[in-house]
């Protein structure tokens, strides 16, 4: 990058807010995902919509991508500033605004970081429903890019639901307002759900109004294990056809059990082949009411055994072991190549049969786990980036998981976003007019291309 848009970039944020170090660069050029690497020219943290206005000036001046970054834990390549250029924090831009106990909402900017926003409102009788594995580290800026979902999702609903409004810079330097406080407004196109999981390609997210909940009174979790991965799978159909809708309905294998009981001493059943991991929440008869009959169906399902949890912390700490999965994987093997392949419910043991076969046949270790309630998987290959022929094993393997996931009807990613990393996938899904409308309203939003480019379309 030549030396005065350096010089630019410095006179609008200071010169404590850029780095330029060769060690700041390098960190900068990843994020979560393991395969994609490529250095940013120039880390960049602004104080306000005013300085991300001025910047963006000078990066369309200039041809200078731009990638807003979080906290850089997704896991689809989506900060890998491929292009060079500038990455955006917002490390000093997360604040909450304002909490309004009256319309129930909470205005916040990017940089705060998910679970405090709980933390913040932890007395109020309110809750934020999206809680994704990361929310210790993910900022709202990045859970609204992605639209992330979180183990809440099954009966609360994804980010997309608790966002009522944005403030975003657009490439051209427009500061719009989508949305407010508002439960209706159908004014216009619905800017803020096209904004919602665009994955900073569109705009600049400077501030979000969120939706709160009134938080249920109370929680039970169960635990129910299986010896086939297909029999687990029917109890997520019977529970679904029962009418009830559990807060949380989560999916593990043989692997992914041993592995987080090896990393988390929870007591989990490292023998079994599968377990579902389910929580209710509610008011206490209601919660009693869906446990019992919730682990009646397991076990008419087949489940090996049922377990209630012995109260809220046991519960929490069962779940909490949940959120472990990704990094108790992770010990196993140098690289965590984690996938995203979501299907109908109904389909989750025809995929997770298929993802067995898959990695048998290109002899690759693939521990699962997901989201079961929402048809969401996680197949995890645990293998080596230095090992290049395993690694080709591994794109072929997962290429083949994905055009099975698109036969059953499914998705190349529930929540992890489009990124670098499913962008060969992407057509399969969109088809090739899905592909072209997607472009034009790039082309139209960002005709220089600046905001973070070659991805997602
Ligand atoms: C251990 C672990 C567990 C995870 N569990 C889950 C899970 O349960 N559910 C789930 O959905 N995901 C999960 N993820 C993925 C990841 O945490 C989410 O995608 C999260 O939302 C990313 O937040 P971030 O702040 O790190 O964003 P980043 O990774 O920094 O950025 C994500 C995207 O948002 C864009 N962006 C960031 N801020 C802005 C902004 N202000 N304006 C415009 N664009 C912006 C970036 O350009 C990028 O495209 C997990 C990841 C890890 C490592």
């Amino acid at each position: 990058m030549e030396e005065r848009i350096i010089q630019a970039i410095e006179a609008i944020v200071g010169a404590e807010n850029i780095q330029t170090e060769a060690t700041d660069l390098y960190t900068y050029g990843y994020d979560a995902s393991p395969e994609f690497h490529h250095e940013p020219d120039l880390v960049v943290a602004p104080a306000s919509k005013d300085e991300i206005i001025q910047i963006l000036s000078v990066c369309r001046d200039n041809r200078v991508p731009i990638v807003a970054r979080g906290s850089g834990s997704n896991l689809s390549g989506g900060t890998v500033p491929i292009a060079g250029g500038i990455v955006l924090l917002f490390t000093r831009m997360n604040r909450i605004l304002e909490f309004d106990q009256q319309n129930l909402t909470l205005t916040v900017e990017p940089g705060v970081i998910t679970q405090e926003i709980n933390q913040y409102i932890a007395d109020s009788g309110l809750f934020f429903p999206p809680d994704p594995g990361s929310m210790q580290i993910s900022t709202i800026g990045g859970n609204i890019s992605e639209n992330s979902g979180g183990l809440r999702a099954l009966k609360y609903g994804v980010t997309k639901d608790y966002v009522l409004g944005l403030e975003v810079v657009m490439a051209n330097g427009d500061v719009i307002e989508t949305g407010g406080k508002l439960t209706k407004d159908v004014a216009g196109l619905n800017l803020t759900q096209l904004m919602i999981g665009s994955e900073g390609t569109l705009g600049i997210i400077t501030k979000a109004i969120l939706k709160l909940m009134p938080k249920p009174e109370a929680n039970k979790t169960m635990i129910a294990t299986y010896r086939t991965m297909t029999a687990a799978a029917q109890s997520v159909s019977d529970i679904i056809a029962a009418k009830i809708t559990p807060a949380t309905m989560e999916f593990l294998d043989q692997v992914t059990i041993k592995a987080v009981e090896d990393f988390a001493h929870v007591g989990l059943p490292t023998d079994a082949a599968a377990m579902l991991l389910i929580q209710q929440d509610g008011h206490p008869r209601e919660i009693d009411a869906d446990i019992e009959t919730m682990a009646a169906i397991c076990r008419d399902g087949a489940a090996i055994d049922v377990q209630v949890a012995r109260d809220e912390a046991h519960g929490a700490q069962l779940m909490a072991a949940r959120r472990t999965a990704l990094s108790a994987l992770a010990r196993v093997k140098p690289t965590t190549v984690l996938e995203d392949a979501t299907v109908p419910r109904s389909e989750i043991a025809a995929l997770v049969n298929f993802i067995n076969e898959t990695a048998q046949k290109y002899q690759l270790y693939i521990g699962t786990f997901g989201h079961a309630g929402d048809g969401n998987m996680h197949p995890t290959c645990l293998t080596d980036l230095r090992d290049e022929a395993e690694m080709k094993r591994v794109h072929q393997a997962f290429a083949e998981i994905y055009q099975k996931t698109i036969e059953l009807g499914g998705t190349v990613t529930g929540e992890h976003g489009v990124g670098l990393a499913k962008l060969p996938y992407l057509p399969w899904k969109l088809g090739a007019g899905g592909m072209r409308a997607d472009r034009a309203i790039k082309a139209a939003l960002d005709p220089d291309n600046i905001l973070n480019p070659q991805k997602l379309y």
